[in-house]
Formats: C-alpha cells, sequence, structure tokens
C-alpha cells in the first residue's frame, strides 16, 4: 500500500513522503486500508530511512515532580533506528514505585529530575523504527526496561544486569533518569521486547518482571532434584521464587511472612507446599521476646526502609532469629502438607522462648534446607535464614533494603553456606513466556470432563496474583496508594496491583 491509496486523511495531513508503506492499525486490532470514519482509527506509518514523515503521537504519561504525579501530555516522536514503539496496555506497581511514589527516594537513591514510573509492563507494536526486524504492528509484547550497553565485559559474559551503564526505566540510578512505561507509548529498543503467544494476558506478561527476578534467583541457586527450600517474604517476589523453586526440582518449600493471608495465598495457588505466619510482636516493651516484626516485601529493586526489630541487643536478635528458624524447620518437615502454623498456638500454649515445636532437637547439625531464598530485605530475616539453612546449603539474598546488615558470619563460615546475591535478571524472558505458556496449556490440557484440573503441574496462574486493576492513567494515585498495603478497604487480599491503559 502506497500514501496515495491510504484512506487515512490524519495520514495525509502530516507525511510528506511520497511512496513510503505505511501500517494503519485499526482500533479493533486489523492493519492495512479500509473506509471507516476518522475517529475510530490510529495511524501507524511505517518509518523507514526514506521517510521524511512529520508525523509524532501525542501521548498522556504519568511524571513525578517531588512528591506530586501529575499527567502531562508529550509529543512522542517515531521509533529511531532499533527501536519500536509500544502502546502500554499493563503496568505493575513495584515496592521501588511506591517508595518513588511516598519520598520521591527508594533507599538512599534520590531521583534527582522529574520521573515517570513503572517497569513491570506490557503492551502492543504501533510503530516501527528502521532497521527493526522480526516486529510485526499489532504484536504483542512484553518489555524488558532494562537496557546495558553491550559492549562491556560483563556485559560480554552475558551478565548484563551488572553493566554499570546499565539504563533501567523508573530507576533513579542512572542520569538522566530513564522513564518508567506509566505512558500510553514509549519507543523502547526492539531488542528489549519480548514477543507473547496470544494466550499470555497482558497482565501475565507484565510479571513477567517480577518472575524474571524469580528465575534469575533460581538460576544461581541451581537446586539439586528434590532439594528443599525455604522462602522469607510472601510478596510478589517471594510468591514467584517459591513456585521456581518448585519448578526447577525443589520437591518441599516452605514460605513464611507476617501476613497470614499471604501465607494462605501461597498454599491454596501451590505457590509453596509448606507455610508459616510469622507471629506479630505481643509484647512491645519485653526485650525477651523471641518474635519479630517487619517483614515486608518489597520488589526486585524495591528498597523499604527496615522497621526496626522490637529486640534490643544483637544477642537476643539472633537466638530469636535461632528460634525463629526452628519453628519453621519444624513445619517445613511436618509430613502434613499443606499445612499453616496457627499462630494462636504459639502465643496461647508457649512461651515464646521455649521451642517446643522443634522435633528435631538435638541434631541440629542435620536440620535445615538446602536452599534459604531471603525475599524481604530484612537482617532479621537474613539471621533466620542462615539459622534455617543446612550445612554445605545457599543463602540467596533477593530482596533489598538493608544495605548495611550486622550477620553472625560464622554460620555460614562454619558450615560451609554460600551466600549468593541477586540484582535483578539476566536472561530470563524467553524462559519466562515458555513457563507462561507451558503452564497455561498443561492446565487445559489437564482439565477432566468435570472443568477440575486433575493434576497439578507447571506455575500456578499468574493472571490471578493480580488482585486489583485500574483502568487509565488517571487512577494512579488510587493505585499506588492500595499498592502499599497488605489488606484493600474491604479486606481482601492485595497483591500486585495493575495500571491498566
Ligand atoms: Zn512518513
Ligand atoms: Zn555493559
Ligand atoms: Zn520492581
Amino acid at each position: 500500500m502506497v500514501h496515495e491509496t491510504c484512506d487515512c486523511q490524519q495520514y495525509r495531513s502530516h507525511c510528506n513522503a511520497r511512496s513510503h508503506t505505511t501500517h494503519c492499525l485499526f482500533l479493533d486490532g486489523s492493519t492495512g486500508p479500509r473506509k471507516t470514519t476518522p475517529s475510530s482509527y490510529m495511524i501507524i506509518p511505517r518509518h523507514t530511512s526514506a521517510c521524511f514523515c512529520q508525523t509524532s503521537t501525542l501521548s498522556r504519561l504519568l511524571i513525578l515532580q517531588s512528591c506530586s504525579q501529575i499527567q502531562e501530555c508529550r509529543s512522542i516522536e517515531l521509533p529511531l533506528a532499533g527501536e519500536i514503539q509500544i502502546a502500554i496496555r499493563s503496568t505493575g506497581i513495584c515496592g521501588s514505585d511506591v517508595s518513588y511514589f511516598k519520598k520521591f527516594a527508594n533507599g538512599d537513591l534520590c531521583a534527582c529530575q522529574p520521573l515517570s514510573l513503572g517497569h513491570e509492563s506490557s503492551g502492543v507494536v504501533v510503530a516501527i523504527g528502521p532497521q527493526v526486524t522480526g516486529f510485526t504492528i499489532g504484536d504483542r509484547v512484553a518489555l524488558e526496561v532494562g537496557v546495558p550497553c553491550g559492549q562491556c565485559g560483563i556485559c560480554r559474559k552475558g551478565r548484563y544486569n551488572l553493566c554499570k551503564k546499565m539504563r533501567f526505566r523508573s530507576s533513579a540510578k542512572s542520569f538522566p533518569h530513564f522513564q518508567g512505561t506509566l505512558q500510553e507509548r514509549i519507543n523502547h529498543p526492539a531488542v528489549w521486547c519480548h514477543k507473547l503467544p496470544s494466550h499470555i494476558s497482558f497482565d501475565a506478561a507484565a510479571l513477567l518482571e517480577p518472575l524474571s527476578v524469580a528465575i534469575h534467583a533460581l538460576n544461581r541457586a541451581k537446586p539439586e532434584p528434590g532439594a528443599t527450600a525455604l522462602v522469607m517474604g510472601a510478596g510478589t517476589v517471594g510468591l514467584l521464587t517459591a513456585a521456581m523453586a518448585q519448578e526447577s526440582g525443589c520437591s518441599a518449600v516452605t514460605i513464611c511472612d507476617v501476613d497470614q493471608g499471604r501465607v494462605d495465598y501461597a498454599l491454596e495457588h501451590g505457590f509453596a507446599t509448606h507455610g508459616y505466619v510469622v507471629p506479630r510482636p505481643l509484647h512491645p516493651s519485653s526485650s525477651s521476646s523471641s518474635v519479630v516484626s517487619g517483614i515486608s516485601t518489597p520488589g526486585a529493586d524495591g528498597a523499604m526502609t527496615p522497621a526496626s526489630s522490637i529486640l534490643s541487643t544483637l544477642d537476643s536478635r539472633l537466638e530469636g532469629a535461632r528460634t525463629l528458624a526452628h519453628d519453621i524447620l519444624a513445619v517445613s518437615s511436618s509430613s502434613c502438607s499443606p499445612s499453616v502454623e496457627d499462630v494462636s498456638v504459639h502465643d496461647d500454649e508457649h512461651s515464646p522462648n521455649i521451642d517446643t515445636n522443634n522435633v528435631q532437637d538435638g541434631e541440629e547439625d542435620d536440620e535445615g534446607v538446602d536452599i534459604a531464598f531471603e525475599c524481604t530485605g530484612k537482617e532479621v530475616c537474613m539471621h533466620t535464614a542462615l539459622y534455617a539453612t543446612k550445612p554445605g546449603g545457599k543463602v540467596i539474598m533477593v530482596g533489598m533494603g538493608t544495605p548495611i546488615q550486622t550477620l553472625p558470619m560464622s554460620v555460614p563460615h562454619l558450615r560451609e553456606v554460600d551466600i549468593l546475591g541477586i540484582f535483578r535478571y539476566a536472561n530470563t524472558y524467553a524462559t519466562g513466556i515458555r513457563l507462561l505458556s507451558a503452564s497455561k496449556r498443561l492446565k487445559q490440557a489437564l482439565k477432566g470432563p468435570s472443568g477440575k484440573t486433575l493434576v497439578k503441574r507447571g506455575l500456578p496462574s499468574l493472571d490471578n496474583m493480580v488482585t486489583h486493576r485500574f483502568k487509565g492513567l488517571h487512577r494512579s494515585r488510587e493505585a499506588f496508594e492500595l499498592a502499599s498495603r497488605t489488606v484493600d478497604d474491604e479486606g481482601r487480599l492485595v497483591l500486585k496491583v495493575v495500571i491498566e491503559a
């Protein structure tokens, strides 16, 4: 189709080119020329090097200035060489977004210019820049929002997540800041866009970003078949890490959180095989209490201000973590799965310091999980993870938020426990898309005549992890406020909040 035969009036009024190819994407998803009313289509010229087109599209975006988020309309240029333009359809809100939203900072990273948020995103290709192959207008894609330099030593080794020149959307780490995806349209390098099969929803595709963190954590942990795992924290990343641990061959996966609703969710939906609800502090004035507080679940690169433990001295804090580890392991080793340790049992029947639940007293060297994933960023959870890991095991640091921690290093030292750090992810999207496709197909195939799933295998559905959806950028304030809570006004669990276009 050439310019002259296109019935798109808007295109003609903006474009000076005489003979380049155009693609019109209609709102119903079809492409090509046809008779229609001007309001029912968007005009998408395919930009080529021969094109002198002046067309730029207006795109709304949310921009955070200090602590107020305002909506702006800016024109967006056609994609440059190697880029495609994406109409964003779904963006999940991460702990780091909430932190910028509230404080204009994330941990010790302060935004120093207006910043738009959002980095868990999916959308539809609406324009294609020069020198891009393999994409068609209308393709559904997930965005990998971290763009590394691709040239340096660590990039050439494939560990591009560690590239010093990495630009990551919605993070204030690079300057000028690489803007987030809470925009109607963005131009993004085509090599960092991943095509989606039609049966993966935009919401599930947005969750590929936190799923990538979990995949990367398991790639680093390399569990042996039948290994046991502990996951501290049942937020999005903790849940996905637990699911990936099972997917990677772990036979028993215990998940812990202070929030009963999240632990119940993990067990009901098959994310974990065992659950433990960490008791909240009952007597804040008592320094001998073994209970801990402050487990929360920031996202992949999320950083939250650590809640201070109610325990004052290091010795008593460590003693509390050791007791907690024993209590968790007692639940992990129970055969009646799934099981949720009832908090009230601890509170009513036992003194918190007496570890009556530990059936393995006296065999301390043998107890413990093979791999512990710390997904909260809290020091007390790192202590607990170290105590709960068996000799020769691994502790994987996934959660962020406490840059300087005091750890009992003799525990990993004398028992040869490997501590591995996790920073975002690399080379994970293809795996994530394959897993989402497979779990969807498997569940359909395994549905019996009654419609009930016969065998539970593959990843749990990510669609129902999205507990709250807000339509339109103008509802972002509500979305961000809800994303910082664990239950909504009706008392329902809040896991992942998304903003849909
Ligand atoms: Zn043009
Ligand atoms: Zn690099
Ligand atoms: Zn994140």
